[in-house]
């Protein structure tokens, strides 16, 4: 967005994205490169922003979810390589062709379908996913993964490019699965490379390369450590450099008044002035996804921690101010004012949930500014 007329926006350090991919760049062994993954607008910071951003860095292909999510960078001018990692409908691939993205395959039927669609003139790339312990898409099977590849060896219809798995628990302290999942993938990739020659062969998330950098092939997936985030609470201590957290959400003061002992804030005047207080109110509110569930949070205003006080409602919230302060005063919700912090890790923590879903749930209507 260009332009915006509102008093709420998340701003993207694009340098702390630059310096993640430098960083995991010059960690990983030599002959590893980057796939820089943006998918879900880029979890949520701004998919070409990012992408540029990590190409420039570095990163040398890029992955996505679904093919809109491909076109948007095509559309935005973006002719890096990408990969679709999630399911692609058969009907779809002439537009992939066409726009020279990668897809993902993790079935035999869907190969049989896809060659009757394509004409054998241009190969579609594509990587094969193996499910190795994952359990959500991929082969489970050799004896299918070897049809497969002699179907693809039978027609030109395709560029079988890589083959990849996802792990369940790189996160977590407890190697036993992750450890099942690589020598299933080890077993897998043995017998691939005894039919054919594949270019790319990657399994690691930012878990995985930040704590296993000599298990992963020739490439990684990098997506939550690109944005400067951990990927589990487990790894804060075993991080082999420092994240650059890129994500802060601001707003402004639009409204301040004085509350008289006994007045009430917002719907069902559940918060009650006891003494007299300065209440400011914040354009924000759930339908940025600024969720209700984080009522009696904190954002920071004036290098301060104070309360969000009262139900948070759809477009806005009312927060506690130590003094009275001018309309227009910034209030951070996620980011740094003078000595105080309020990481995506500590809004996590209050929902109960993982640092990925808090850049992805501030929604559409905030816009996104770069610096
Ligand atoms: N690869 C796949 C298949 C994914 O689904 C994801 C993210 O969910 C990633 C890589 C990136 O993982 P992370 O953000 O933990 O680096």
């Amino acid at each position: 967005m260009s332009s915006f007329h509102r008093d709420s926006w998340v701003e993207v350090d694009l340098d702390c994205i630059y310096n993640n991919v430098q960083s995991m760049k010059s960690f990983l062994p030599d002959g590893v490169s980057i796939i820089a993954v943006v998918k879900a607008n880029a979890y949520g910071h701004g998919d070409a922003q990012v992408a540029k951003t990590a190409l420039d860095a570095g990163a040398t292909y890029l992955a996505v979810a679904f093919i809109d999510e491909a076109l948007s960078l095509r559309q935005q001018g973006i002719k890096a390589p990408i990969l679709v990692l999630g399911a692609s409908r058969v009907k779809d691939i002439n537009i992939a062709l066409q726009e020279n993205i990668t897809l993902t395959v993790f079935r035999k039927d869907w190969l049989v379908e896809a060659i009757q669609q394509l004409n054998g003139k241009n190969p579609l790339k594509i990587h094969l996913k193996l499910d190795t312990g994952m359990g959500r898409l991929g082969f489970t099977s050799m004896r299918e993964v070897d049809e497969v590849l002699q179907l693809v060896d039978e027609t030109s219809s395709f560029e079988l490019e890589g083959v990849y798995t996802h792990f369940a628990t790189a996160d977590e302290l407890d190697t036993t699965y992750f450890e099942q999942q690589y020598t299933t993938l080890t077993d897998m990739i043995g017998f691939i490379k005894e039919k054919t020659s594949i270019r790319m062969i990657h399994c690691g998330n930012s878990a995985t390369a930040l704590r296993f950098p000599d298990k992963v092939f020739n490439a990684v997936r990098l997506g939550i450590a690109m944005y400067g985030l951990t990927p589990s609470n487990e790894m804060i201590h075993l991080l082999p450099f420092e994240l650059q957290e890129a994500f802060s959400l601001q707003s402004k003061l639009v409204h301040v008044k004085k509350l008289a002992v006994g007045q009430s804030v917002s719907y069902g005047a559940t918060y009650t002035a006891e003494e007299e207080e300065w209440i400011g109110t914040v354009p924000i509110g759930y339908a940025d996804g600024w969720l209700r569930k984080l009522h009696g949070a904190h954002v920071l205003v004036d290098g301060k921690r104070v309360p969000i006080v009262g139900r948070i409602c759809m477009d806005q919230l009312m927060i506690r101010l130590p003094h009275e302060l001018p309309i227009g005063t910034r209030v951070t919700l996620i980011g740094a004012q003078k000595d105080e912090k309020i990481s995506s890790n500590d809004i996590a923590r209050l929902l109960d949930t993982i640092n990925y879903e808090i850049p992805c749930m501030i929604s559409y209507r905030v816009p996104r500014i770069f610096r």
